[in-house]
């Protein structure tokens, strides 16, 4: 029995912020004019635990959520029935049809052959458009009002492939959206995610879909300021030492102390998701202190430099610099990557 096993104190950890979190969603929601803001809770609401943040996002009023696949929809369901509505973006294969014919959940239908596959259920689904990223979607060129006749089409949506970025492309996906939205018509119509928000209401429609921004991520100037950061891994020093100068540190030596000094070894790793590109790059924090990451990560240790608040010992915990944007820098990881990143070690614990 579960409920029997000793509790044993965790190493480290994901600090999550609820209110952070929110504030997030009603800030997108409000940007998004008039219209609503889903959220992507995709990839177990991109590593932070999707059962946690859509209870949340449910209770603040979020109506539309968006999952990869229909496991992720099922972990939601008792969650958001009679409250929510949930689309599995990667569509319905046949394989799928037993379990999302019972499901409250509809599909984004991807292809001319899921459109059939789907139709004679008479159920809801949502209608993905390539509107040039060639990823998933029914090209313009093969649309047809008859294809639909019929069916009970909610959401007819597309996807931006750089709405991060101020070239052509999302001009020309937003009028090939359009195109394709004179001839299929659903209730709703949705295009942006977090970046394509702040594209500005000609890409808003009916409904957004943010993901990265509603947990952190600011891809786009226009959301500085706006969006705050969710989440901060914590972890504990389990060992303070003293380094003399010459000493070596870690793996391969990749840090060698020009001068005495201490560090402290952190129960965090790259096994963790701290990945190796934060090797004499990351950056911990205490009280405002700045402990930065000495030679190499480790899989379940990291060094980091106590000079700057020697007080510290055994026991302590730091906080790492995990602002999306910053540590991005830092690593040379996306965004995406970090936030989706971090591993199931490392305990969830909301405030
Ligand atoms: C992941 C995803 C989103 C959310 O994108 P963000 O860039 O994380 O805001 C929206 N729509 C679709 C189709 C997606 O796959």
């Amino acid at each position: 029995m579960s409920d029997d096993k000793p509790n044993i104190p965790p190493t480290a950890r994901v600090k999550l912020d609820s209110d952070a979190l929110l504030a997030n969603w009603r800030a997108l929601d409000l940007m998004s004019g008039a219209a609503k803001a889903g959220a992507a809770v995709k990839a177990n609401a991109y590593g932070l635990g999707a059962r946690n943040v859509v209870a949340r996002l449910v209770a603040a009023g979020c109506t539309d959520f968006f999952v990869a696949n229909w496991q992720e929809a099922q972990e939601i369901e008792d969650l958001t029935t009679g409250k929510a509505q949930v689309s599995v973006l990667n569509g319905v294969r046949a394989a799928d049809l037993p379990f999302a014919l019972r499901s409250p959940a509809k599909p984004v239908l991807n292809s001319l052959e899921q459109v059939q596959r789907w139709k004679s259920s008479g159920r809801s689904c949502d209608i993905m458009i390539n509107s040039g990223m060639n990823r998933l979607g029914i090209n313009v060129e093969d649309l047809d009002a008859g294809l639909f006749a019929g069916m009970a089409i909610d959401m007819v949506m597309s996807h931006l492939a750089s709405a991060d970025e101020d070239g052509p492309q999302n001009g020309e996906q937003l009028s090939r959206y359009n195109a394709a939205l004179e001839i299929v018509t659903g209730k709703r119509a949705s295009l942006a995610n977090s970046a394509g928000i702040a594209l500005g209401s000609n890409y808003h429609f009916d409904v957004t879909r943010p993901g990265l921004s509603l947990y952190g991520g600011i891809q786009r100037p226009d959301l500085d300021g706006v969006i705050t950061q969710v989440a901060v891994p914590q972890a504990e020093i389990i060992q303070v030492r003293s380094l003399q100068a010459g000493d070596k540190l870690g793996y391969n030596a990749q840090y060698i102390a020009a001068e005495p000094h201490k560090v402290g070894i952190l129960a965090m790793g790259y096994a963790d998701g701290y990945l190796r590109g934060f090797s004499n790059n990351g950056m911990f924090m205490h009280d405002g202190y700045l402990l930065p990451v000495l030679g190499r990560v480790s899989m379940d240790l990291i060094a980091i430099d106590l000079a700057a608040a020697p007080y510290l010992q055994e026991g302590d915990w730091v906080d790492c610099e995990y602002d999306l944007e910053v540590a991005s820098a830092q690593s040379g990881l996306s965004q995406y990557e970090l936030i989706t990143g971090l591993g199931n070690r490392l305990a969830r614990d909301w405030t």
